[in-house]
């Protein structure tokens, strides 16, 4: 099963694809984390990505394309994976779409996880980090046991550094100009199905396992 999680900055795609990604057996494909991990072994990609990330913009397509095609060409996603933060703009989408075509395969299923702009910041401003594991939580709808330390590996929680108020502001404005129309191309193709995200995790999820199991 191949599935695409679109949505805003912080509508929780991140987290469904996580619940996904264990409930079927699949990878969690997260753009934004293999290029967190690069940032983190400063590697020549962490430092062009970081440029880019730290201003709320886009990583450019050439830079992004390349790292997904080689992510989704391993073995493991043989079976399929959950696309999360990746497609972000239209070329993106259709060289994913090439790529998907070559193998006679096809996507199933991008679900866009629906959240207004006005609980983005909040849900943004509460959202903690694991340095190490990168499992993430909110201080207020997903707490961690223990206050500011990670349930899986114990390391510290951090806030991203691109989920300062300011920047949130300046990803929603790309989210709306560049990511946003991906919802009418995949309407467009009949796999669109939309999850509204306001609702609890636990509630999203079965909704989006209603999609999935039909
Ligand atoms: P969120 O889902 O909260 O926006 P992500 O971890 O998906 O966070 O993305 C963080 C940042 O990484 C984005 O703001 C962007 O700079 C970069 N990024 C991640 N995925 C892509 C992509 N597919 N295309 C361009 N930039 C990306
Ligand atoms: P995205 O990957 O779309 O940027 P995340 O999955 O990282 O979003 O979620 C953003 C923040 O909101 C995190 O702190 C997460 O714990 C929290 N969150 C996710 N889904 C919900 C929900 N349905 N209700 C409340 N908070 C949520
Ligand atoms: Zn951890």
């Amino acid at each position: 099963m191949k599935i695409i999680m679109l949505g805003a900055p912080g509508a929780g795609k991140g987290t469904q694809a996580k619940k996904i990604a264990a409930e079927y057996g699949i990878p969690h494909v997260s753009t934004g984390d293999i290029f967190r991990a690069n940032i983190k072994e400063n590697t020549e990609l962490g430092k062009e990505a970081k440029s880019y990330m730290d201003k709320g913009q886009l990583v450019p397509d050439e830079l992004t394309v390349k790292i997904l095609l080689d992510r989704v060409a391993k073995d493991d996603c043989k079976k399929g994976y959950v696309l999360d933060g990746y497609p972000r703009t239209i070329p993106q989408a259709e060289v994913l779409d090439k790529a998907v075509k070559e193998l006679n395969e096809k996507i199933d299923y991008a679900i866009n996880v629906d959240v207004p702009d006005e609980n983005i910041i909040n849900r943004m401003s509460g959202r903690r980090a694991c340095v190490k594991c990168g499992a993430t939580y909110h201080i207020t709808f997903m707490p961690p046991k223990k206050e500011n330390v990670c349930d899986n590996c114990q390391s510290q929680l951090i806030i991203r550094d691109d989920d300062k108020p300011e920047t949130v502001k300046n990803r929603l404005k790309v989210y709306h100009d560049q990511t946003q129309p991906l919802i009418e191309y995949y309407k467009g193709q009949g796999i669109l199905k939309e999850v509204d995200g306001t609702k609890d995790i636990d509630v999203v999820f079965e909704d989006i396992k209603s999609i999935l199991n039909a």
